[in-house]
């Protein structure tokens, strides 16, 4: 009895934090001690605010380009339209099936799990889906287009964040997934162990290492300043169950486009067993055009990080087309 309480009151508080995150631009600067002259945020019904404390307590008081701030401050550039910046800039409404499943290369289906988030990333490339009409809301369509295509040997929650389902639901889902023969691999795309570290709970460990699919998860890490002991401890408690963990970061004007900080970044991954994954170039999408960096300057980047880093620490650095076979990498 006592471990059921336990495991309650573990998802208690990381729901607990989620909810009582930070949804307004007023107590955003309040929090973070800021002048009105210092900033230039605007509300977005469309995309609102929404930032864990957790996430905020990493941020440096007074300095409105703070490169944490800078990722989900939502800056009155949102409202300029540019040509080109669109809302689905992977066209991924060409390849959506049944149940929120997106197959778009050989071997891998991802799944649009959810469109809830730990954090709203002001440059998210999805953050015009429509996640209300393409989500798994009760999985068993889900399921049905993935027992349906024996193609499939991976697959990949992703969302919106797939960890702001229930554990409950979570292992509900995974019973059903590794019933399919043909699934091999369960690969968890989340930003939670860096939002809110508190969402790796025991429960949630212990239906990945008791599953008989391999597990990896990648994380979403743009910047060294996100890793503090508490997503340490939560990345330990993957690594402890046997799970690989990959990093993948978008580069973004402002925050991480500097060749210190991207190679102070993937240090600080492998530090917390973290192996660095893909650097993407910025998708172009609407709302997010002050955060893009043109090819040109990531392929330098990248070329210099490279001269920087031991071999294994090298992102690749990808670019996604819509219609490739695969994510075209750049280097
Ligand atoms: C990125 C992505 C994948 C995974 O690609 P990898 O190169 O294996 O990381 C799979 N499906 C979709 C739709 C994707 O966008
Ligand atoms: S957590 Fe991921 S899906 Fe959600 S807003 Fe950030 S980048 Fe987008």
């Amino acid at each position: 009895m006592i471990h059921a309480l336990n495991i309650d009151s573990d998802e208690a508080i990381w729901q607990g934090i989620l909810r009582s995150s930070v949804r307004s631009v007023v107590e955003l600067k309040h929090l973070l001690e800021l002048q009105e002259s210092q900033i230039d945020w605007v509300e977005n019904p469309e995309f609102p605010l929404q930032i864990p404390r957790t996430f905020i307590q990493r941020m440096e008081k007074r300095n409105p380009l703070d490169p944490l701030l800078l990722q989900v401050a939502p800056s009155r550039a949102e409202l300029n339209s540019f040509k080109g910046y669109t809302t689905d800039p992977l066209i991924e409404r060409d390849f959506i099936q049944s149940g929120g499943v997106v197959k778009k290369y050989a071997n891998r289906a991802l799944v649009i799990a959810t469109g809830a988030c730990p954090v709203h990333c002001r440059y998210c490339f999805r953050r015009h889906f429509d996640y209300a009409a393409n989500q798994l809301a009760d999985f068993q369509k889900t399921l049905e287009t993935l027992a349906g295509d024996p193609s499939i040997v991976e697959v990949i929650l992703s969302g919106g964040d797939p960890l702001t389902l229930s554990t409950s639901k979570l292992d509900a889902f995974v019973q059903h997934l590794e019933k399919l023969a043909h699934i091999a691999i369960l690969r968890i795309h989340t930003r939670f162990p860096v939002m809110i570290p508190q969402r790796i709970t025991p429960a949630f460990v212990e239906i990945l290492s008791k599953t008989r699919l391999k597990v990896v998860v990648v994380v979403h890490i743009n910047h060294p300043n996100e890793i503090d002991d508490s997503v340490h401890r939560a990345i330990q408690q993957l690594r402890s169950a046997q799970i690989d963990v990959f990093n993948q970061s978008v580069l973004l004007k402002g925050v991480n486009d500097s060749v210190g900080i991207l190679s102070e970044l993937m240090f600080r991954v492998f530090e917390i067993g973290v192996v660095p994954y893909y650097l993407h170039v910025f998708d172009p999408v609407a709302g997010a055009h002050h955060y893009d960096t043109s090819e040109k300057t990531a392929l330098a980047l990248w070329k210099k990080l490279q001269a920087q880093l031991p071999g294994y620490l090298v992102p690749r650095l990808v670019r996604e087309v819509p219609h490739e076979a695969a994510k075209t990498i750049l280097c």
